[in-house]
């Protein structure tokens, strides 16, 4: 079934009938050539460009849950491409590419919005620092503007210019930086697979692999064993787990990170802003609803539920900011499990077990990633060798000192 304005009226006029399932519910097969683990934004993406881009056939996707009940479905949806380091500015340029094009690719409406993101900027220092950034994403090919506090104030006229904590000086602005919506993601991408022959197989955990003389043969799951040529695993706060399974003990932690939604308000903020002198970072819904985070909760935990102390916290970002937020009510928030890593930045790699692959520690900055996250491991799959953009994504980088620290605090995952 395709999608289009044709496909719209035509139901509307008889009565909605036509519409079919996104997606099949097929069985396990014995054995496929490539099982991902992991039905979230980054598995489903990467078996769909499996086989869109690769041409790869008997593909399964194997997800415990229902799709989008991990971070794909938990995230406050931000997309964007502001990084400063060479190692991660053209991969998330590239994935901001892929999002411009994301809905024509997978005929699905994800609601992508180039609305624009704004850094704020408070201090002289900050503001050469993001002047630096600005340069960098440039020389990247991605967009950048430094704004002023005047031509801030025409475009955000809403925050607390004249009697702040923190004064605000000035943003630095990536335009073409936006929202999606972020289970329209994954159903996309679910859909996009399926229809290229991908079996996504929901209620499937995998519990094991099974490895011989250092090859990879399948995985144990709880719908039986299934053999595979290649497993690539993609289970973002899940990793240490899943990979432990196989004998491997990761540079990563898993941290909760919550999210936040008020009541449903008249359209007030035009894109996404984050804070510069704290942790806080909002937009607005096209349903109305303010959507917003901070910092996570800073201490090791796989419960996909939050503490209280992070959620003032939060609102007292909020509150410095913009202070009107406090006349908001707070409609809903939930948890999710992050994958931080020690440096911050992601891993997309071959392990030292024959035909097993992984992709995670994505922090909480993998939902902007899941398009070139899905493009560059499909490719290391059905390749062998690294993506161009994903090259500095080693997992012995750690042991051989090329870590890719964009924000300086050292190997503290609870700080990245
Ligand atoms: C509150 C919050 C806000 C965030 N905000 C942003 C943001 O604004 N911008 C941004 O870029 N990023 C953001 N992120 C981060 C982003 O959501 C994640 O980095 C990204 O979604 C992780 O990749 P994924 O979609 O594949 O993960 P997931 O959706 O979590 O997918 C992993 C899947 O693996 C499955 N799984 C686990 N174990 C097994 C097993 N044994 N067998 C089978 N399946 C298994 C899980 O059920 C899950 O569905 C945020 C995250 C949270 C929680």
């Amino acid at each position: 079934m395709k999608f289009s304005g044709f496909k719209v009226i035509k139901e509307a006029l008889t009565g909605h009938k036509g519409w079919t399932p996104l997606w099949r519910d097929p069985e396990p097969q014995s054995d496929y050539d490539i099982v991902i683990v992991g039905g979230g934004g980054h598995g489903l993406a990467t078996a769909f460009y499996l086989a869109k881009s690769f041409g790869q056939a008997r593909i399964a996707v194997l997800e415990k849950g229902w799709l989008g009940s991990g971070n794909i479905g938990r995230n406050t949806t931000i997309i964007r491409s502001n990084y400063l380091l060479p190692g991660n500015e053209p991969f998330y340029e590239f994935s901001m590419k892929l999002w411009e094009n994301l809905e024509q690719e997978t005929n699905f409406n994800s609601m992508v919005s180039q609305r624009g993101i704004i850094n704020l900027i408070h201090t002289d220092a900050q503001r050469d620092a993001y002047r630096r950034r600005g340069n960098a994403m440039r020389f990247a090919g991605a967009d950048s503007v430094l704004l002023s506090r005047e031509e801030l104030r025409e475009k955000v006229p809403f925050l607390n210019y004249d009697n702040a904590r923190f004064p605000i000086k000035g943003g630095l602005m990536q335009p073409r930086a936006g929202t999606a919506r972020h289970d329209g993601v994954a159903w996309g991408y679910a859909r996009g697979a399926d229809m290229r022959g991908v079996d996504i197989i929901q209620n499937c955990e995998v519990t094991g692999f099974k490895i011989e003389r250092g090859k990879v043969l399948g995985v144990e799951t709880s719908r039986g064993f299934i053999g595979a040529k290649k497993v690539g695993v993609a289970v973002a706060g899940s990793s240490s787990r899943v990979m432990s399974m196989a004998g491997m003990r990761l540079p990563i932690e898993s941290h909760v990170l919550q999210a936040f939604v008020s009541e449903g308000l008249k359209p007030t903020i035009p894109g996404v802003i984050t804070f510069g002198a704290g942790h806080f970072y909002i937009s607005q819904s096209d349903k109305g609803g303010l959507v917003f985070g901070g910092d996570i909760d800073g201490y090791n935990s796989y419960a996909q539920r939050g503490n209280l102390p992070v959620i003032e916290d939060v609102l007292e970002g909020g509150m410095a900011l913009m202070p009107m937020i406090g006349r908001a009510r707070l409609l809903r928030g939930w948890g999710g499990v992050m994958d931080m890593s020690m440096d911050g930045s992601p891993i997309i790699d071959r392990t030292d077990i024959e035909g097993l692959y992984f992709n995670g520690g994505w922090c909480y900055g993998g939902f902007k990633a899941t398009p070139a996250s899905g493009y560059a491991f499909a490719h290391l799959l059905a390749t062998d060798r690294p993506h161009d953009t994903a090259k500095a994504y080693r997992l012995d980088r750690f042991a051989k000192g090329y870590v890719i620290d964009e924000r300086g605090a050292g190997a503290q995952p609870n700080l990245h």
